[in-house]
C-alpha cells in the first residue's frame, strides 16, 4: 500500500457540495433512517405519482425481494429530457468528438435531442415495440447511441445495449438470452481510423439462430454501401422524417424493467443484469452530483464506451437527469496520437474527466509529453473507475494530468451496482492513491472471512454490502434463481461482490481484485493486485497482471505477465532485475517463479485484464478456455500460449 496521503484542498473542503461534515452526517442517517434519507434523495426527480413507501427489500431466503419507492410512478427520458426545456432548452446536452478530428462534431441542445428521442419512439412505436419489450442496440459512439436508449425508457420498452465491439457470435448469443425482436445499428462504426462493420456483423448475428429478429433499423454513420433486407431493414433517417415531433412519456412504475446489461464477462458467461428505474435513477443521479460535485453549467466527460454500464450511467442518463453538458467520444485515446484526450479536453473546456486505469496506464507508457504539451487548464477533477488503479499510476494522473491540483475519485462499484458504490468524495475525504476510500450514503461494506466471520476494524476478507441500495440490479434476466445463487448464498442475507478488500486503520477501502484472484504461496494469501501494483511501479514496466500456478512446494507459485514500456526490449537482464525489484517491494514471499514478457495482454472489450485466460496459461491447462468471446484480441492469448516459458 503507498503511504502518501493527499488531504483535501482548502477551496474543496470549504465549497463542496458534500464536506467531511456533512459526510458523516448524511452517511450516518443514511444507515440508521434510510426512508427519511431517501425520501430526500429522490426529491432530485421528478415523479408523476409520489411514492408512499421507499425501501421494501430484504436479502433472506424467506422473503427475499428488493423494491424501492415501489407505488411511485416516473419516467426517465421525461426526468432526462422533458423537465429542462424551460430552463435550459437552448443549454447543449451531448458534445459530441468524431473519430477523426478533422471530422467535424457535433453540440446537440436539450431541445433538440427532446426532438430527435420522440421522432425515434414514435418510429419504433410504429414498428410494433410495446412497453416491456427488449431492444437491442448495437451501435457506435454516436448521439444517436443516446436517443435510442432515452426513446426505449421514453416509451418503456427495455434496452439491451450491446457494444460495439462484440462479435457477430457474442451479439447473437444477447439478442437471444433476451428474446428480442428488434435490433438497432449503424452502417459502420469507426475506431481510430478502421472501419467496423455493423451491420454486416448484425446480419451474421441473425443467421445464427435469431429467427425472432423481424426489425433491423440501421444509421448511417460513414455511409458505406451496406446490404438492405427488404421487408427487414429500414434507415434510420428516412423512418424518422415520417414521425412525429410529439410522442407522450409512459408513466412507469419505479419497479418496472430500465434496462438489460450483459456484464463484460471477465469471469465467466455473461450475466443479463436488469436494473428498473425508479432506483436506477435515484442512484445514478445522486451519486454523479455528489461524486462530481456537480455543478449547473460544467462540462462533464466520462470516456467509457455507452456499452458499458458506465456509459450508461455516467454518459447518458446521470448528466442529462442533472441537466449537464455530457461529452460524448467516439475514438480511442491512443489515436492519432497519445494526446487525444487532453487535446479534447482543452477544444470543450472539459472541467471533470472520469477514465479507466487500463487508458492511464497505456497512456502512461507513452512519455509524459504527450499530456504536457497540452493545456488542461480547465480541469478540477479526475475519475478512475473498472478497475483497482496502481498507486504508480495515480500518481501519475495525479501529477502529470491534474498538475497536482485535481483531486482523483476511485470510484469502485460493478453493473450490478447501477452506479458508484465506495469512493473518496472531493470535499469530505483525503486521498491515498489506490483506495477507493469511503462507502456512498446507503452503503454498509462488511469484510467476511471465507468462513463467514464478520471482520472488524482494520482487516482484509471478502467484500459484501450488508443491505439494499436503490440502484442495485433486480434481477438475471430469465433466471432469478442464478442472481439469487450468484450473489446472496456465500454470505447469508448479503450480497456479496465477488470482490477481495482491505479496510486500513483509518477506514479506507482498497479493493484487491476478485477473491478467484488471491493467491496462496506457502501458506500466505496474496492479492495480485498487489505484486502487479509493485511490477508496473518498476520505471521500465507499463502493464502487469499476476496469477497463481501449481507449485510443487509452495502449492502456489507467482505466474507474471509483464508489458514493457514502448521503449525497451524486454530480456533475460530485466527479467532478473523485476525478480529482484519485487522481492525488495514486497519481500521474497512475492518472487515471481515465471515472468512472461508479452507485448499485449488479452483484455475483455471494455479494456479489462481477463485474468481467468491467464490463470488457464498459468495452470498449463490449454484445453479448455472457456468463453473467449469477449476478448478483444484472441491473436494475444495464441501469442501467449505459444510462447509461454517453462519454470526454471
Ligand atoms: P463479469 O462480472 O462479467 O466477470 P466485470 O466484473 O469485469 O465482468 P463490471 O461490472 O464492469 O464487470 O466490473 C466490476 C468489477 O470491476 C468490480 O467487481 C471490481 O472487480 C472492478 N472494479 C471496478 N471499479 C473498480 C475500482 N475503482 N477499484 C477496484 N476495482 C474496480
Ligand atoms: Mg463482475
Amino acid at each position: 500500500m503507498a503511504d502518501s496521503i493527499y488531504p483535501v484542498p482548502t477551496d474543496w473542503a470549504d465549497n463542496a457540495l458534500v464536506t467531511a461534515a456533512v459526510y458523516d452526517e448524511r452517511y450516518r442517517m443514511s444507515l440508521d433512517d434510510p426512508d427519511t434519507f431517501w425520501r430526500e434523495e429522490a426529491a432530485r426527480l421528478d415523479w408523476i405519482k409520489p411514492f408512499s413507501t421507499v425501501k421494501e427489500t430484504s436479502f433472506n431466503e424467506a422473503d427475499f425481494g428488493i423494491r424501492w419507492f415501489g407505488d411511485g410512478t416516473l419516467n426517465l427520458a421525461a426526468n432526462c429530457l422533458d423537465r429542462h426545456l424551460a430552463e435550459r432548452g437552448d443549454t447543449v446536452a451531448i458534445l459530441w468528438e468524431a473519430d477523426d478530428p478533422a471530422e467535424a462534431g457535433r453540440a446537440i441542445t436539450y431541445r433538440e435531442l427532446h426532438e430527435q428521442v420522440c421522432r425515434f419512439a414514435n418510429l419504433l412505436k410504429a414498428h410494433g415495440v410495446r412497453r416491456g419489450e427488449r431492444v437491442t442496440l448495437y451501435l457506435p459512439m454516436v448521439p444517436e447511441a443516446a436517443v435510442a436508449m432515452l426513446a426505449c425508457a421514453r416509451i418503456g420498452a427495455i434496452h439491451s445495449v450491446v457494444f460495439a465491439g462484440f462479435s457477430p457470435e457474442a451479439l447473437a448469443g444477447r439478442i437471444q438470452d433476451c428474446d428480442s425482436r428488434i435490433v438497432v445499428t449503424a452502417d459502420e462504426g469507426l475506431r481510430a481510423g478502421k472501419r467496423v462493420p455493423l451491420k454486416a456483423n448484425v446480419d451474421a448475428a441473425l443467421g445464427h439462430h435469431c429467427e425472432a429478429v423481424d426489425t433491423v433499423i440501421v444509421l448511417k454513420r460513414t455511409g458505406a454501401d451496406v446490404a438492405m433486407v427488404e421487408g427487414r431493414d429500414i434507415d434510420w433517417a428516412t423512418g424518422v422524417a415520417a414521425q412525429s415531433a410529439d410522442c407522450p412519456a409512459e408513466e412507469m412504475g419505479a419497479e418496472d424493467p430500465l434496462f438489460i446489461l450483459y456484464t463484460s464477462g471477465s469471469t465467466g458467461k455473461p450475466k443479463g443484469v436488469l436494473h428498473t428505474t425508479g432506483g436506477y435513477s435515484v442512484w445514478a443521479a445522486m451519486t454523479f452530483q455528489y461524486v462530481f460535485d456537480y455543478r449547473p453549467g460544467q462540462i462533464f466527460w466520462c470516456a467509457a464506451d455507452v456499452g458499458w454500464v458506465t456509459g450508461h450511467s455516467y454518459v447518458v442518463y446521470a448528466p442529462l437527469m442533472m441537466g449537464a453538458t455530457t461529452v460524448m467520444f467516439e475514438g480511442v485515446p491512443t489515436w492519432p496520437d497519445p494526446s487525444r484526450f487532453w487535446q479534447v479536453v482543452d477544444k470543450f473546456g472539459v472541467e471533470i474527466f472520469y477514465g479507466a486505469p487500463t487508458a492511464l496506464r497505456a497512456l502512461m507508457r507513452e512519455g509524459d509529453d504527450w499530456v504536457t504539451k497540452t493545456s488542461r487548464k480547465t480541469l478540477r477533477l479526475l475519475g478512475s473507475v473498472g478497475e483497482p488503479i496502481n498507486p504508480e499510476a495515480w500518481e501519475w494522473y495525479h501529477r502529470v494530468v491534474g498538475e497536482g491540483r485535481c483531486p482523483i475519485v476511485d470510484t469502485w462499484w460493478q453493473t450490478e451496482t447501477g452506479a458508484c458504490m465506495m469512493t473518496p468524495l472531493p470535499g469530505a475525504h483525503a486521498l491515498k492513491p489506490g483506495s477507493a476510500a469511503m462507502p456512498m450514503f446507503g452503503v454498509k461494506p462488511l469484510l467476511l472471512t471465507p468462513e463467514g466471520q464478520v471482520i472488524e476494524g482494520a482487516g482484509e476478507g471478502c467484500l459484501a454490502i450488508a443491505d439494499s441500495w436503490p440502484g442495485q440490479m433486480r434481477t438475471v434476466w430469465g433466471d432469478h434463481d442464478r442472481f439469487f445463487q450468484t450473489y446472496f448464498t456465500t454470505f447469508k442475507g448479503l450480497y456479496f461482490t465477488g470482490d477481495g478488500c482491505k479496510r486500513d486503520t483509518d477506514g479506507y477501502y482498497w479493493i484487491t481484485g476478485r477473491i478467484d484472484d488471491v493467491i496462496n504461496v506457502s501458506g500466505h494469501r496474496m492479492g495480485t493486485a498487489e505484486i502487479e501494483s509493485a511490477l508496473v511501479a518498476h520505471p521500465k514496466v507499463a502493464e502487469a497482471a499476476v496469477v497463481g500456478m501449481p507449485h510443487d512446494v509452495k502449492g502456489q507459485g507467482i505466474y507474471a505477465f509483464v508489458t514493457t514500456n514502448v521503449e525497451v526490449e524486454p530480456d533475460e537482464a530485466l527479467r532478473r532485475e523485476l525478480v529482484q525489484w519485487v522481492r525488495r517491494e514486497i519481500g521474497p514471499i512475492a518472487t515471481p517463479d515465471i515472468i512472461q514478457f508479452t507485448p499485449a495482454l488479452p483484455k475483455t472489450r471494455s479494456g479489462k485484464i481477463m485474468r481467468r485466460i491467464l490463470r488457464k496459461i498459468g495452470e498449463n491447462d490449454l484445453t479448455n478456455l472457456g468463453d473467449t468471446s469477449t476478448l478483444a484480441d484472441p491473436a494475444v492469448v495464441d501469442h501467449l500460449l505459444s510462447e509461454r516459458p517453462q519454470p526454471a
